[in-house]
């Protein structure tokens, strides 16, 4: 009898330490290429995994979502699912492997065709600032809003007093601009002159990146466009900031702060929405769509952002989830917590010293438009 209780004792201890039985319902995940899985159960809140093993005390149907990173497309599911809907849903009935697996979709491939009467040395500066911001702001192919794909970019340039619109026949008399498609291809217009390409005049590079920055918002958005302000106001900042970061040159941003009469251009700010009205207040206000640009950045880092993440979600995100929305303004709520009224209201808040909107000089262009970071 004095032996029992260190029997019991060691049997319990025997029963607590032996293997305890693995729970049969796991989820093993992998994901093949850039992107992640959501799963969900019952009406659980979606939560985001990529590779890895999820447990459940009972058998469960878990709902699963592809997430391809920006830059990447869902393929196809594999393991114990199967098919290429972004949705699938799993029974966890015993031990259960699901893969997703995310292909990279291409890069937007240029094609050049400069025009003998370009001197050769913009001929190679077209073509080195765009292959440095295809590092920088990589563009990727894409089906617009009417179903066309888009495989690539043809770039036209020409020397105007030289010789008179030679590519009408494929493009029409187009000057400066992303004028539409030939091909699958978006057109680059860079339709140059003599006065245009002096030395002094940086507008000439800062053209080039300009027009790529078009591409790029059309390539997130798939061609969903925004308000002139945010269209044109983002390209002639990226513009500016391309000249600050590769030529040194802080002049040219400033350049557009001096020539603005700000009480009046916001006094007329809904003019900056549309083409026609915005080129018209150019011409009696000045322009800017720059300084609006850079104030939503300023707003959403007082609201907590960093500068880089304030600049990702303007000239980013906000373009990739114009997808498929028409409303801009519903776009701009959504995206900046903040309504489009409410943001030009704040403006003057700004105005006593514009300057104090730029970036800090440590900003790169690559920071914000890289699609992966
Ligand atoms: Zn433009």
């Amino acid at each position: 009898m004095k032996y029992l209780f260190p029997t019991i004792i060691g049997l319990c201890i025997l029963i607590s330490c032996g293997t305890e039985p693995s729970p049969v319902y796991i989820l093993n995940t992998s994901v093949n290429g850039e992107g992640q899985i959501g799963y969900s159960v019952g009406d659980m809140e979606k939560i985001i995994i990529s590779s890895g093993e999820e447990q459940f005390d009972k058998e469960e149907s878990v709902y699963l979502t592809a997430l391809p990173d920006s830059g990447w497309v869902f393929s196809s599911w594999g393991g114990d699912a199967s098919g290429n809907d972004l949705t699938t849903t799993v029974t966890v009935d015993n031990e259960k492997f699901v893969r997703a697996v995310f292909n990279k979709i291409p890069n937007l491939k240029f094609e050049f065709n400069i025009h003998s009467s370009i001197p050769e040395d913009y001929e190679t500066a077209i073509k080195d600032i765009i292959s440095n911001l295809e590092i920088t702001a990589p563009v990727n192919e894409y089906v617009g809003r009417y179903g066309q794909s888009i495989t690539g970019v043809a770039v036209y340039s020409w020397l105007q007093d030289k010789v008179d619109y030679p590519y009408s026949n494929e493009i029409g008399r187009t000057e400066q601009c992303i004028c539409g498609e030939v091909g699958g291809k978006l057109v680059m217009s860079l339709m140059q002159e003599e006065q245009w390409l002096e030395e002094w005049n940086m507008h000439r590079f800062a053209l080039i990146a300009h027009e790529y920055f078009h591409v790029y918002q059309l390539s997130l958005s798939r061609d969903f466009m925004s308000s002139m302000w945010m269209v044109e106001g983002q390209a002639a900042t990226i513009e500016a900031l391309y000249l600050r970061e590769f030529f040194n040159d802080s002049d040219y941003i400033e350049n557009f702060f001096n020539n603005v009469d700000y009480t009046k251009a916001i006094e007329y700010i809904e003019t900056y929405e549309e083409y026609e009205s915005a080129y018209d207040s150019f011409g009696k206000y000045g322009d800017i769509t720059i300084f609006m640009n850079l104030v939503l950045t300023k707003i959403l880092q007082s609201n907590g952002l960093t500068e880089i993440a304030s600049f990702k979600l303007v000239f980013n995100t906000f373009w990739m989830e114009r997808n498929g929305n028409e409303d801009w303004k519903t776009d701009f709520i959504t995206i900046f917590g903040l309504d489009v009224d409410t943001f030009y209201q704040a403006l003057t808040q700004y105005i006593d010293d514009p300057l104090a909107v730029l970036p800090s000089n440590q900003l790169e262009l690559s920071s914000f438009l890289e699609l992966s970071k």
